[in-house]
């Protein structure tokens, strides 16, 4: 577990480390190059680098934690990666399903491997389910995570590298959207953002707005025609 500095999530909690490149949005994986330094600096969890592994001796940390905490699930990973076991994802969501206390949201690209395997897991309302969807190539992946039986389902739209027009959001909860960060960083242009916020605007889905991203994200910022936007899922089922 790891404090996180991304806008949309507290801490950060990795039962499972290493992946494989899929798609346009895996360019510039933040998680192989954070893997890469912490193999170089000897630390045990990343010693086979970004080969994909699952590490048992962490499904308990989230018993550990005190009060109740939003989580982000395999920031490092892909849990629906074709290497990880089914029966470890559902250790994985078997903690999750025991500590209601916390919000736990998982992000993958694998929306197919999801999609298959939705119905052998127990989705309770604290797991928040998203797709990575950088561009109209993989916005498939929305079709994929509309069918399963997560009862929070979400967007991540970073980074967005294209145009996401004509989006279909129905029983979609959640759209984050964020540009590329780093010295390599591919545009984004403002247009695609205003036209994803007026979407979700036009379909009551929560928008929130992560980050301009390019080679100093501290200085574009992310404000949104002098604004931020912060809005979150909303979950008052959550007492129903
Ligand atoms: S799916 Fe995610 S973790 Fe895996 S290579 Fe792509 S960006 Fe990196």
């Amino acid at each position: 577990m790891a404090q996180s500095s991304i806008e949309w999530t507290e801490m950060t909690w990795n039962p499972t480390t290493g992946c494989t490149k899929i798609s346009a949005g895996c360019k510039y994986c933040y998680a192989e190059v954070m893997t890469k330094r912490l193999q170089a600096m000897g630390v045990e969890k990343y010693k086979d680098g970004f080969a994909v592994r699952t590490h048992a001796d962490a499904l308990n940390i989230p018993y550990t934690w005190k009060g109740s905490k939003i989580v982000f699930v395999n920031s490092m990973s892909d849990l629906f990666h074709p290497e990880i076991p089914v029966k470890f994802i559902q250790q994985v969501f078997a903690v999750m399903n025991d500590t209601p206390q916390h919000t736990y949201q998982v992000l993958t690209k694998r929306a197919e491997r999801l999609n298959e395997l939705h119905h052998l897991l127990n989705w309770t309302p604290n797991i928040w389910m998203g797709v990575s969807v950088e561009d109209m190539r993989v916005a498939n992946r929305i079709d994929y995570l509309r069918n399963t039986n997560a009862k929070v389902k979400f967007l991540s739209c970073e980074p967005l590298i294209g145009p996401l027009p004509e989006l279909y959001l129905e029983n979609i909860n959640w759209v984050i959207v964020g540009g590329e960060s780093g010295r390599k960083a591919r545009p984004m242009a403002e247009w695609w953002v205003w036209d994803i916020r007026q979407q979700c605007q036009e379909q009551g889905v929560a928008f929130f707005f992560k980050q301009w991203g390019g080679v100093n994200k501290k200085k574009t910022g992310r404000e949104l025609g002098g604004r931020t936007y912060d809005e979150m899922p909303v979950t008052n089922y959550l007492t129903a």
